[in-house]
């Protein structure tokens, strides 16, 4: 494709023999490649076999078994009332969710899908189920329900799933499983997907399967020392929150540079444009980009003029960025060789890198397999609250009330303090200065959006909840960096870029030798080499930033 991410050999979905309905579908929803659960258990299924494969959430596993279930779809669309495909789920958000997937993909070819589950009327299930459907999505019990009623008629299925079969055994839907499968025809495809294989699964696949591929995603231990040595945190956070509770993690890791991995060329999209109203300078990158735009994009990265690259696996491949001090997972990866991968991309040469992971509370599980097979822990971590971003922000506030004391030109000020101090305590005075200071440098934290707290419930898998907090302490500079204390900020109309511009431009520093930069309202830190803090001080003392002339020297340990 380019230099920066050779073509190389990797499996696309056109390379896995599906049909042009299902590819389009798949493009338009912005899927670039297959996931590694996809690459392995779509050809199998396609030639109807039966299959037991082990993966969790996150893995791409819908798609891995909905799209062989579609190829089989007639073009034009069935005329039979009947289903042909049962998919069997233990839960109602999963079978909501599964059938909106196999909607998705399936809507050129007409595909009539329908959930059923319990607490839904089921009035409206049976006058659906009437009119004909091609694709039942159901939980065992209501399933069991239609079945004992004659509502749903079996005799024309080609395929049963089972998915997440062992959270169905643990809710104790075994004997709805059995009593389901004989009422499907004996020459059926069956299908079963389990985050875990215990030997009650094993038992279910030997009554249920005729010779089944197996597959396995993350089970082949990673050799130890292979995995980077990252400092990994993960958040568990439900998907409405993701935006925001990113928005708040980079505030407080406040990364030199980033790639965020997304799953698709539309969260790519949407990602950016969130991030980029959050004041950080973010670049996509996906499949649907030019070349030329490419090369802006990592140009922008390496001379430090762009800060967050947002980006999917596709694009991303082969591509190298010196100066990555963070590797954000969007999503939980497909599978932990995803997950390996990614992160080392950063913790080169002895430098310190984080890789930070955003999970619904449904991937827990795909994150406890990741360490599983890395021999690693990722520390769950709770993600910044409101009072945390306000701490942070009444902590720059403070910076800046420090910087304007030991800056010396408060006189003209004196006259409005005596005046008060007539009528007000000292302390009052300053109480209600610092809060107009406060105010007005923006710091509207009340503008957040609280965000519910995850606590992993205490599964047979074992939760990462639970873990006591680690104190956040003031960011010290990366070690073989001065922090300098310049005196603009975002109220002077200071971005990034203008430092970056000003102290490559007169201190003759290479955009990607210059480390973290922070802006707050009246002054901005900008960390530099040890051995260039004094020339980029002298030379940035005879310039000007953004048309005027700004205080420039090393911060001092107290300014925090
Ligand atoms: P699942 O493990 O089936 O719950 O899928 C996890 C998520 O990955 C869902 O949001 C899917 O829409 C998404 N997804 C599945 N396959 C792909 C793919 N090949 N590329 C990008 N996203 C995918």
């Amino acid at each position: 494709m380019t230099a920066d991410a050779p073509d190389d050999d990797r499996t696309s979905f056109a390379d896995l023999g599906l049909r042009p309905e299902l590819l389009r579908a798949l493009s338009g929803l912005g899927y670039e490649e297959p996931t590694p659960i996809q690459r392995e258990a779509i050809p199998p299924l396609a030639t109807g076999r039966d299959l037991l494969g082990q993966a969790a959430t996150g893995t791409g596993k819908t798609a891995a078994f909905a799209l062989p279930v579609l190829e089989r779809m007639a073009a034009g669309g069935r005329t039979d009332p009947e289903p042909f495909a049962l998919v069997l789920v233990p839960t109602r958000e999963l079978a909501v969710q599964v059938s909106e997937a196999v909607h998705r993909y399936g809507r050129e070819l007409g595909a009539r899908v329908l959930p059923i589950y319990g607490g839904q009327p089921i009035g409206r299930q049976l006058r659906v189920l009437e009119q004909g459907v091609d694709v039942v999505v159901a939980t065992p019990g209501r399933a069991v329900d239609h079945l004992n009623r004659g509502t749903l008629k079996l005799e024309k299925l080609e395929v049963v799933v089972l998915d997440e079969a062992d959270e169905m055994l643990d809710m104790g839907f075994a004997e709805d499983l059995d009593a389901i499968l004989a009422e499907t025809p004996p020459q059926r495809q069956t299908v079963l997907f389990s985050a875990t294989m215990p030997p009650r699964i094993d038992r279910l696949a030997r009554q249920h399967l005729t010779d089944p591929v197996r597959i396995t995603i993350g089970r082949e231990q990673t050799e130890p020392g292979e995995a980077p040595r990252v400092r990994q945190s993960a958040y568990v956070v439900p998907r409405a929150h993701k935006p925001a509770a990113l928005g708040r993690v980079l505030d407080v890791e406040a990364p030199t540079a980033a790639i965020v991995f997304c799953r698709t060329r539309d969260e790519v999209d949407q990602l950016t444009e969130t991030l980029n109203g959050r004041g950080y300078r973010a670049e996509s990158l996906h499949g649907g980009i030019s070349q030329e735009q490419r090369d802006r994009v990592m140009a922008r990265l390496r001379n430090g003029t762009a800060d967050l690259l947002v980006a999917t696996d596709v694009a991303a491949r082969g591509l190298d960025v010196e100066q990555l001090t963070h590797v954000v997972n969007y999503n939980v990866p497909s599978a932990p060789e995803s997950y390996v991968h990614r992160i080392g991309r950063v913790g080169r040469a002895g430098r310190e890198g984080v890789a930070i992971t955003l999970a619904e509370p449904r991937e827990h599980g795909m994150l406890k397999t990741i360490e599983r097979v890395t021999k690693q822990r990722i520390q769950v971590e709770k993600v910044p609250t409101v009072a945390d971003l306000r701490a942070r922000r009444l902590e720059l506030t403070r910076a800046a009330l420090h910087e304007s004391l030991l800056e010396d030109d408060l006189e003209g000020f004196r006259v409005v303090v005596e005046t008060l101090a007539d009528e007000f305590d000292v302390m009052e005075i300053a109480l209600a200065a610092v809060k107009l200071a406060h105010e007005s440098s923006g710091a509207a934290a009340d503008e957040e959006e609280e965000i519910p707290e995850y606590t992993p419930r205490p599964d047979r898998r074992g939760g990462t909840g639970g873990e006591p907090r680690r104190e956040r302490k003031p960011r010290r500079p990366t070690a073989g960096m001065t922090r300098l204390f310049v005196g603009a900020g975002r109220s002077a109309g200071i971005r990034p870029q203008d430092l970056v511009g000003a102290i490559a431009g007169e201190a003759r520093l290479h955009g990607r030798e210059i480390g973290a930069i922070e802006i707050a309202d009246r002054f901005s830190l900008v960390e530099v080499p040890d051995g260039a803090a004094q020339q980029v001080i002298a030379a940035l003392r005879g310039a000007t930033i953004k048309g005027r002339k700004v205080t420039v020297r090393r911060e001092r340990d107290d300014h925090r």
